[in-house]
């Protein structure tokens, strides 16, 4: 009995895409099949462990290539975990991955083909680029019943009752005209030793009355001598772990002796992955115990700041037959993961040297690295040291703490940082005035995760980090501009304060503007206003807002000239330029205005005034 499903949306768009794009490289369909085949064999080693003597008729685990070129078929076999008819539902006709969903949702043209197979992979479903129908006949571990799946890869697929005496899962794959190629036993043997040559199960071809032959080496590549590994295999591995496509932008291949010994084979990629900030991002750190997987759904084997780190941990010092919840809690995978941790993070430093090439690493990954200033107290230095920032010292190059460090004006002693939503508006922020007239460095931080590690990085070397509004150091300058009169300025504050006194809790007169009459600040130790403005944006704390400060440059005319008129007794005028200023320090500092028709009405009608007045004189 039979019954046609269709496909989730998301899968039919997907295969529209992966049948009709012109992708060039459409032999990667059996690296991906023969990759799920190896981690369907992983899955039941590990199976079998915690229940014996489930695989003991399986045979030794193998992946089994079979061509047949009368037919024009070829089937990837494994005798691995194989599926139920809910895995086939759940497995072959969604997209379970978090974001391919949307991506491919999102994905309107063939343009975009390249990037979803190289962002993605296209699993399983690559087989359709070669296949017109295929049949996946497999039997779930510790089941009874075998099922048959059957597609053309366009509206859906059927599920049936099949025969299949042992556990795993056949791929039949009926080929398309122009795909007669993969039934060629010279063409595959090649295939397979490019692409899957890693893989550490035996990779047989079938090669019908002439027998079989095993392809690939079949030693898990961590094992082996480094000088013994090529760069393409290297690579190739990166690939069937990650599911990646890009060349891995670092690679760190170690064996750590000590009181735990164990391997590890690390990449960090190119590019960032789509699901980077995602809560229920994958995970690719890959945890095996003497050659065995056993999980790659450890949390704790690496920090969350380094979750893209991919790759394989090897541990012969590890039980067993542990259980995944039993080894959360494992002081042997602690042990581990600060060891890594600390080899990353030796890595990077030297990697770090070459800033160009620092640079890639640095803008795929900064900001989920930066997370770890905040959450690794025991690393926190050493993060820091390698985080990049941009900084009112240059517009082109980022930079580290210590080169800011060795730029420090006499006297310095602070780092300072001033957060916000982007870089050229805060460049443009009154706060900065006084700090860029007397050449101090500010580093300008537009991540939301910097809000919560200059938390706790209160000091670095010596250094107190603190943000520009809470500047004690004396940003007085020499000036001989005239300056309002201090009984003027007086009343000034005094009516602004009234006048405002919904929206700023105090007006103040400051030192540290040169060019701008007004800026808006918080008081000091209070939660920056950027900050407030992204838990806003995120619905968090409306209730609590900073109290903001209105401060005033005595220097600049404008506020001269409204200190004097505090003598007169209409009030409209100078009440309509508070405002305006108001406003003004507002849209510096990012925030939104209250009243926008007003702001745009009443600058309208004084840039005409102006206008008139400079056509007359
Ligand atoms: P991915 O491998 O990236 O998860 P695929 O589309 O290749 O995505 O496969 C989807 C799922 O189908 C796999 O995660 C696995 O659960 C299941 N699957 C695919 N091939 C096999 C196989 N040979 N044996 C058992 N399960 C498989």
């Amino acid at each position: 009995m039979s019954r046609k499903q269709k496909f989730k949306t998301e899968v039919s768009k997907l295969l529209d895409i992966v049948i009709n794009s012109l992708y060039s490289e459409k032999y990667i369909f059996l690296r991906e099949l023969i990759s799920n085949a190896s981690d369907a064999c992983d899955k039941l080693r590990y199976y079998a462990l915690m229940n014996p003597g489930i695989a003991k008729d399986n045979g030794e685990f193998k992946i089994t290539i079979t061509p047949n070129s009368e037919e024009n078929t070829l089937i990837i076999s494994d005798n691995g975990i194989g599926m139920n008819k809910d895995d086939l539902i759940n497995h072959l006709g969604t997209i379970a991955k978090s974001g391919t969903a949307d991506f491919v949702n999102n994905a309107k043209d063939n343009g975009s083909v390249v990037d979803l197979i190289g962002k993605f992979g296209v699993g399983f479903y690559s087989a359709f680029m070669v296949a017109n129908k295929v049949e996946v006949i497999t039997k779930r571990a510790g089941e009874t019943q075998a099922y048959k799946w059957i597609s053309n890869g366009v509206d859906g697929f059927e599920i049936e009752e099949a025969e299949r005496s042992k556990f795993g899962t056949d791929i039949k794959l009926y080929l398309k005209d122009d795909a007669k190629d993969y039934t060629d036993t010279v063409y595959l043997r090649h295939i397979i030793r490019t692409y899957s040559d890693h893989i550490s199960y035996p990779i047989v071809l079938d090669l019908g009355k002439a027998g079989e032959e095993t392809v690939n080496t079949g030693q898990a590549l961590w094992t082996k001598n480094k000088a013994d590994i090529t760069e393409e295999q290297y690579n190739e591995f990166y690939h069937h772990i990650s599911h990646n496509f890009d060349t891995p932008w670092m690679r760190l291949h170690f064996k750590a002796e000590g009181s735990i010994e164990y391997t590890g084979l690390l990449y960090i990629p190119s590019e960032a992955p789509y699901d980077l900030f995602q809560p229920d991002r994958s995970q690719s750190l890959k945890l095996y115990v003497n050659r065995v997987f056993i999980t790659d759904k450890l949390d704790d084997l690496m920090p969350a700041y380094l979750r893209f780190v991919k790759g394989i941990i090897d541990s012969a010092d590890l039980p067993l037959n542990i259980s995944r919840e039993m080894l959360q809690q494992n002081v042997l995978i602690a042990k581990i993961r600060n060891g890594v941790v600390s080899r990353l993070l030796k890595e990077l430093k030297k990697r770090s040297e070459n800033y160009d090439d620092y640079m890639k690493f640095w803008k795929a990954f900064g900001t989920a690295f930066k997370e770890g200033i905040y959450e690794d107290a025991l690393n926190r230095v050493e993060i820091a040291e390698l985080s990049r920032f941009y900084s009112t010292n240059s517009t082109e190059k980022l930079t580290s703490l210590d080169e800011y460090i060795s730029r420090v004006k006499e006297g310095q002693t602070t780092i300072y940082y001033m957060t916000g939503d982007d870089i050229p508006t805060m460049r443009n922020n009154p706060q900065l005035e006084a700090f860029n007239a007397k050449g101090i460095e500010v580093l300008l931080l537009t991540d939301p995760i910097d809000e919560f590690w200059v938390q706790v990085l209160t000091n670095f070397k010596g250094y107190p980090v603190k943000h520009i509004s809470s500047a004690d150091l004396d940003l007085k300058m020499e000036r001989d501009a005239p300056r309002a009169d201090e009984g003027s300025l007086k009343r000034l504050t005094d009516y602004l304060a009234e006048l405002f006194k919904n929206e700023v809790g105090k007006v103040t007169v400051t030192e540290k503007l040169t060019k701008s009459p007004v800026s808006l600040t918080v008081e000091n130790g209070q939660m920056s206003i950027h900050l407030e403005r992204l838990m806003r944006n995120h619905q968090q704390q409306t209730a609590f807002a900073s109290t903001r400060i209105l401060e005033l440059n005595p220097y600049h005319p404008l506020i001269i000239k409204l200190a004097d008129s505090m003598f007169d007794t209409d009030k409209t005028q100078v009440e309509t330029v508070a405002k305006l200023l108001l406003d003004q320090a507002k849209i510096s500092e990012g925030e939104a205005i209250s009243d926008s028709s007003f702001f745009a009405e009443k600058i309208s009608d004084y840039i005409l005034r102006g206008w008139e007045e400079n056509k007359s004189a």
